[in-house]
């Protein structure tokens, strides 16, 4: 099996994986391989006569499992962005096993004796910052992940670790399935009039891809709200579309959330926690349950009064279509109308200001050159994970390269809904690696020949994931632990939030947002006009959001032993204790399809959004207000936040920047909840 493209490391520039090498069958191979391997480098770890010391056991565990690393991250990306019935195999064979290999390493009590003889004396070590702190943290992982629980414990924690890791799995397969089985059929375009002419067009091409020839067929998208509920003029077409979105893998997924809810809670109490979200929060800045009920519980009441306001504008339109009462899918269709008459915007008016190219080199790529004097050189030489992948070279303001930049921009078949950032190689000078970072993104191909043009919160999205890769861009730690975006979940997304400050950032806007045609610059007032619009949608998008964050904290407080008989009531219930049972506004995911928290790393962490946000705030007015140029401003972030990784405390980062605590005041202000 020599021939398995990762079994060396890559020989390309920055360790880029060789993907014209890469193959399906290499992936189980290499897991396997890759697992031995670290198992062995642990043996060796524990097998060493010597007495632990910083360098013999914990950079010694850092290096470990470089295999595992080089085939884990290209697999799952591939597993997200460009999966196929074979991926998915691996994928359900692999999960379980990797759960008892990190296991097989937290639970090994010869290793942790000697992290924990360490510990106890590191005060005497000597150790420099980031190393006191990585043995630290490492301390803290072990025993939150059980390495002090007895043996018939840990028995058990192995078997929940193992059920969980499949069931996520499981829970993923389902949701993409059924999306895909949950598609809109149409017979006729008078069905979806109100959609422009090439939505239509994409429409009638979706039909043929996938065998309902002369049709049309609207996917589903991630979120429960569909986009194109705001243009459908047929009401009756909406409600299909929105029923068909907010019943995806109810049967399916309905038990295996009840299931792994049980098992969450189950694995707190062992591990001596109240609860799964009192368990995760312990590691976040949060810190405690209480105080993420002290902000939700803050932001529910002002959020639905201003929903109820904006249900009233609705309503006054509605009416003259002789509809008496909103429904969920009423809402975006009113919404755009209360746009068009009350600000004379029109989301299709923009964009033509938004062309996918524009977007990226002018906008951008244009503000990371503002911010931090970077420049991009894409480099169709280098291949990425899929034809559709874009591979560009990162360089300092000093002409020094500093990694790539991987841009995946379009919706297909074979990708997961949403959008993400990945590292496929991720920074540390220990293991001498530069990054290699993606950014995923969902934006439905064009016709052949046309020009790629964006929505809005498209533009928005590109700006938010590639503050991510900056995240990962700017790493500069010595341990692999602390790499990037290896920081609190409740502390990952405030860089990405803070990137999108650019997309509105006038010298920005103004050197993207052209017309693809003319080139003329998008009218300043209908940019005003927009940003005013976007303030009345924040009833809607703060609710829509709360609620999703509340049925991730009601799933994850609940108390061992608690039997829930049904997902849905359960979910109707929790919202209705929170005071958020607003009909006309489901939650951006409902349960059975919540791949945040059922299937990636989110449980009882979905809050984490508007956490950061608190931060977020804080910090574009302090790029606003501190009095230094957009470059030095850049400058202070990067070296005293995007550069640290998890390498020091989170909120002290935050701190070294601004100056202070964060307050909430520029959130509430910012979503209109003063
Ligand atoms: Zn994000």
């Amino acid at each position: 099996m020599s021939d398995n493209p990762f079994f060396e490391p890559s020989t390309l520039v920055y360790e880029l994986p060789p993907f014209t090498a890469i193959r399906e069958e290499h992936y189980l191979p290499a897991f396997e391989r890759g697992m031995a391997d670290q198992l062995a480098e642990i043996a060796a770890i524990t097998a060493d006569p010597q007495a632990p010391t910083f360098d013999n056991t914990l950079v010694a565990l850092e290096r470990s499992g470089a295999l595992l690393r080089r085939v884990g991250a290209v697999f799952l990306n591939q597993s997200s962005a460009d999966t196929n019935d074979l991926v998915d195999a691996v994928d359900a064979e692999i999960s379980p096993r990797l759960a008892a290999h990190q296991d097989a390493i937290h639970l090994d009590a010869a290793l942790f004796a000697r992290i924990e003889a360490l510990h106890e004396r590191r005060d005497s070590l000597g150790l420099d910052a980031q190393s006191l702190r990585l043995l630290e943290r490492h301390h803290t992982r072990f025993v939150r992940a059980g390495a002090r629980l007895g043996a018939a414990e840990q028995a058990r924690l192995r078997e929940l670790n193992s059920e969980l890791a499949s069931a996520a799995t499981a829970f993923q397969q389902n949701v993409a399935a059924d999306t895909r089985a949950r598609a809109l059929v149409l017979d006729s375009a008078e069905q979806l009039d109100g959609l422009s002419a090439d939505a239509v067009a994409a429409a009638a091409e979706n039909g043929r891809a996938l065998g309902h020839d002369g049709r049309y067929v609207l996917s589903l998208k991630n979120f429960s709200n569909q986009s194109e509920l705001a243009q459908l003029t047929d009401r009756s077409v909406r409600e299909r579309l929105l029923a068909a979105s907010l019943g995806r893998a109810v049967a399916a997924n309905g038990p295996l959330a009840i299931r792994m809810a049980a098992l969450r809670a189950e694995r707190a109490a062992l591990l001596g926690h109240p609860s799964h979200a009192a368990y995760v929060v312990e590691d976040e800045t949060a810190g405690t349950v209480e105080a993420v009920d002290a902000l939700l519980a803050r932001l529910v009441p002002p959020a639905v009064a201003n929903a109820e306001r904006e249900a009233a504008e609705l309503a006054k339109l509605a009416a003259a279509d002789g509809i008496e009462e909103i429904a969920a899918h009423d809402w975006a269709f009113y919404s755009e109308r209360v746009r068009r008459s009350s600000y004379q915007v029109d989301a299709a008016v923009l964009r033509p200001y938004f062309e996918l190219e524009r977007v990226l080199h002018d906008g951008v790529f244009f503000a990371a050159n503002l911010a931090y004097g970077l420049t991009f050189t894409e480099r169709p030489d280098l291949v990425g994970h899929h034809p559709d992948a874009r591979v560009f070279e990162v360089f300092e303001e000093d002409g020094g390269s500093l990694g790539l930049f991987i841009g995946d921009f379009h919706a297909r078949a074979s990708k997961r809904g949403g959008a993400w950032m990945d590292e496929l190689v991720s920074q540390s000078t220990l293991l001498d690696k530069r990054p290699v970072v993606l950014n995923n993104l969902n934006i439905a191909s064009p016709a052949p020949g046309e020009p790629v043009l964006l929505t809005w919160d498209e533009v928005r999205t590109l700006f938010h994931e590639f503050g991510h890769a900056l995240h990962g861009l700017f790493s500069a730690v010595r341990f692999p632990l602390f790499s990037g975006t290896e920081v609190p979940r409740d502390f990952v997304e405030f860089p990405s939030q803070v990137n999108e400050m650019w997309m509105t950032w006038p010298a920005v806007l103004a050197n993207y947002a052209k017309h693809h045609v003319t080139g003329e610059p998008l009218p300043a007032d209908l940019v005003e006009r927009m940003t005013a619009a976007e303030g009345f949608g924040q009833g809607f998008r703060t609710v829509e959001y709360l609620a999703a964050a509340l049925l991730d904290w009601a799933w994850h407080t609940v108390p061992v032993g608690l039997e829930i008989a049904d997902a849905q009531e359960f979910e109707g219930r929790a919202l209705a204790e929170a005071g958020l049972a607003v009909a006309a506004i489901p939650p951006r995911y409902r349960s059975t399809y919540f791949n945040h928290i059922f299937a990636s790393g989110y449980s009882a962490g979905y809050y984490a959004y508007i956490w950061s946000e608190v931060l977020d705030a804080e910090t574009v007015e302090w790029f606003r207000t501190n009095g230094r140029t957009v470059r030095e401003s850049g400058e202070v972030f990067r070296a005293e936040l995007l550069s640290r990784g998890g390498s020091v405390d989170a909120l002290e980062c935050f701190r070294a920047v601004v100056g202070r605590d964060p307050r909430t005041g520029p959130l509430l202000a910012r979503r209109g909840l003063a």
